[in-house]
């Protein structure tokens, strides 16, 4: 009994120490939006690097024509083609192809592997159409490459480091567009590079082509990143940045935000200070799918310490990410009345067996806080973003109008990724704290989109765009 006891107390302090309540989440809010001020005033001067991504001028739906894309973000790529017929197309992904990227080729030379790409591309647009349709006279490539680039223009961007396993000394520094260009000329393959984004300025773009109230894009999956709108004018950093529409899409790389209104515990603390970047994406550690698993894993592993109500200590609580967020999710889930998915995941991942019903309950309700944790300080970045712009229903302090008077339009947020889309009750958590910061008469006005293969359709759509300008 006594044992029991601890186990309850551990939970207990971690469910206090994760405490969301709506106040702390509003400051979480503020915070959001001044650091974002912050980074938009001085380069380095905040945690969030605002950088600039050169789209100004978003597709209107008008294009038409074949468009390619090439979506590289981490072991996968994948190639893709969209007919547009103007009239915001609703049916975009003509052709897609996925493939896996050979482990030598990440820490090879940058001319292996893009010749490696280089020629995938080249098969994929060699089999084209049934012969029927007329081929494109020029083909025009828009890029998603999902690793930290400063960029140069809408079309260049250097490559700042490899992150997720790669390491090709030779492209840091260097232009991928340029080494991607050189790649399809060796190759034989006709074919421009005209766009280099970031997968959040994907999905911001097939949302925006989809519905022009899209104001933002967010991606929660195994990390997280969101981008926006931003007028050019306040855009400090960048004097007399010019644009054709007095905006410009600026990726925030949220992942990377912190505030000390943000509820971290001793576990989140252990992760970070035993992960590959300590002191590094503090956020996208208390929100993305590569962690959430990891942190049930930690606090499992403290009540296994504290009681034999999980049977000897398992060593597999020891290792680190064994306990993938899908899991938790599926344990979280579990609406069997004996919670036998809870059961067999204890047993078949942890090898903890024959754990009574009251545990595995304990263990449902971890999998709960963390998840609810998380979704709510997701929702309290978007409405920092959303008041950043002044679309919170705050109708801004200089305008001296009072809440109700404030006519407040509607405003829709692209969000893509496995957690929002996969893992029912982090929606719903999101969604609820959305709801209680903004309050109902207001959050009637926000609307999260879902978006699929937005990080892809939307180079293509920007390449697309592009092409219409010039
Ligand atoms: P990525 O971010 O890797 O490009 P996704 O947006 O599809 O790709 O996100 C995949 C991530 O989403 C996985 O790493 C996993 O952590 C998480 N995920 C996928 N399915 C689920 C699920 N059913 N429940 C919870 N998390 C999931």
């Amino acid at each position: 009994r006594r044992k029991w006891r601890r186990v309850v107390r551990v939970l207990k302090e971690f469910e206090e120490a994760c405490g969301t309540p709506v106040g702390r989440l509003r400051q979480v809010v503020d915070a959001m939006a001044v650091e974002m001020h912050a980074g938009l005033a001085s380069e380095g001067g905040s945690k969030l690097k605002m950088l600039l991504t050169f789209v100004d001028k978003l597709p209107t739906g008008d294009e038409k024509g074949y468009y390619y894309a090439l979506d590289l973000g981490g072991t996968n790529f994948r190639v893709l083609r969209v007919l547009l017929v103007g009239k915001r197309s609703s049916i975009l992904a003509q052709d897609v192809e996925r493939q896996s990227i050979p482990p030598h080729l990440k820490t090879s030379t940058s001319e292996d592997l893009f010749d490696f790409i280089a020629s995938a591309l080249k098969q994929f647009v060699e089999k084209e159409g049934d012969g029927s349709q007329i081929s494109p006279i020029r083909r025009e490539l828009g890029v998603t490459f999902s690793f930290p680039v400063k960029q140069t223009s809408i079309s260049s961007g250097i490559l700042i480091k490899w992150t997720k396993g790669f390491a090709i000394e030779d492209m840091v520094g260097r232009d991928v567009v340029e080494c991607l260009q050189a790649a399809l000329t060796r190759n034989g393959l006709e074919m421009h590079v005209t766009v280099l984004v970031n997968d959040t300025v994907g999905t911001f773009s097939l949302g925006h082509y989809h519905d022009p109230d899209t104001v933002a894009a967010v991606i929660i999956g195994t990390g997280t990143n969101a981008c926006y709108m931003e007028r050019a004018d306040a855009i400090i950093k960048c004097q007399g940045l010019l644009t054709t529409s007095g905006g410009m899409v600026v990726n925030m790389e949220w992942g990377n935000f912190w505030s000390s209104h943000l509820p971290r515990t001793s576990y989140d603390i252990d992760l970070d200070t035993e992960s590959s970047n300590p002191n590094d994406q503090v956020f996208e550690k208390m929100i993305s799918g590569m962690y959430l698993g990891d942190i049930v894993r930690r606090v499992i592993l403290r009540m296994s310490l504290e009681s034999d109500i999980f049977g000897p200590v398992s060593s597999r609580l020891s290792m680190p990410f064994i306990l993938r967020t899908p899991l938790m999710a599926a344990m979280h889930d579990d609406d069997t009345p004996d919670l036998t998915e809870v059961a067999r995941i204890l047993k078949e991942v942890l090898e903890i067996s024959e754990v009574p019903l009251k545990v595995r309950k304990l263990v449902v309700k971890v999998c709960d806080v963390v998840a609810r944790r998380a979704a709510r300080l997701a929702a309290a970045g978007i409405v920092g973003i959303l008041k950043k712009i002044g679309r919170d229903g705050s109708g801004g302090i200089a305008s001296g109008r009072s809440r109700s008077d404030t006519k407040m339009r509607r405003t829709v947020v692209a969000i893509e990724g496995g957690l929002y889309t996969s893992y029912t009750m982090f929606r719903e958590y999101l969604h609820e704290a959305l709801h209680e910061i903004l309050g109902e008469d207001i959050a009637h006005h926000v609307i999260l989109k879902a978006t699929e293969d937005g990080s892809g359709i939307g180079a293509a759509l920007l390449a697309a765009a592009q092409s219409s300008s010039n």
